[in-house]
């Protein structure tokens, strides 16, 4: 695309908590600035499948019930990022997730001449976040998921598609999303902090909806909006 910008490089980070809406934005972005997506997860089923050097050190540490550590993690960005289609730059979704990954990443961009060009936080309210991933129901017979809020059955409890009944999952009930924010949001805080402080960050307001929240990530970046 033409208007991927003055830079040589762009990196962008993509930050959010969990039911933010990370994955839908960062897609959209790589649609519209040309950049590939780089998911951490993606990242590890890669390593593993090519079966590299840092994939099997990562296994080893996962089938030990261990956290992987950051070097290895950082090593398989370095080259994600090396790759050919990741010249002009990257959007990282899931990664840093603490304050010493992010550090670990202004190094590496650094080694390569470069550096987090933005962070993007999609900014929800933890008692948003509660709403959204709490109110999630599946049907029993296919797995088709609503939102009591923003995308409710025709009949309540019933699947439009198949009327099977439907049911929330454990993970998905109030008490377990609020354990689970509360567990996360402090990294998350950590490393808004750090790009705070290096004056990178960019809020967006995550409450709008989908569009709105992809047109003001893209104003956010400076870059055009094309609608
Ligand atoms: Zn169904």
């Amino acid at each position: 695309m033409a208007r991927r910008g003055r830079r040589a490089v762009s990196v962008i980070v993509l930050l959010g908590a969990p039911g933010a809406g990370k994955g839908t934005q960062a897609e959209v972005l790589r649609d519209r600035l040309g950049l590939p997506h780089v998911a951490t997860g993606d990242l590890f089923r890669t390593a593993f499948r090519e079966g590299t050097e840092l994939g099997r050190e990562a296994q080893r540490f996962m089938a030990a019930g261990q956290l992987v550590p950051d070097d290895i993690t950082i090593g398989m960005l370095r080259e994600r990022l090396a790759a050919p289609d990741a010249a002009a730059g990257a959007i990282l979704d899931g990664f840093p997730r603490t304050a010493a990954q992010a550090a670990a990443l202004d190094e590496l961009l650094l080694d390569r001449a470069t550096a987090v060009d933005a962070a993007l936080l999609i900014d929800v309210p933890a008692e948003d976040l509660v709403l959204r991933l709490a109110g999630r129901w599946i049907c029993e017979a296919a797995g088709h998921v609503y939102h009591e809020v923003t995308n409710p059955p025709r009949e309540a409890g019933r699947c439009d598609l198949d009327g099977s009944r439907l049911i929330q999952r454990a993970d998905d009930e109030a008490t377990t999303v609020r354990a689970r924010l509360a567990s996360q949001l402090p990294a998350l805080e950590e490393v808004v902090d750090h790009y705070e402080r290096a004056g990178r960050l960019r809020r967006v307001d995550g409450r709008l909806p989908i569009a709105a929240v992809s047109e003001a990530l893209l104003v956010a970046l400076g870059a055009e909006s094309r609608s």
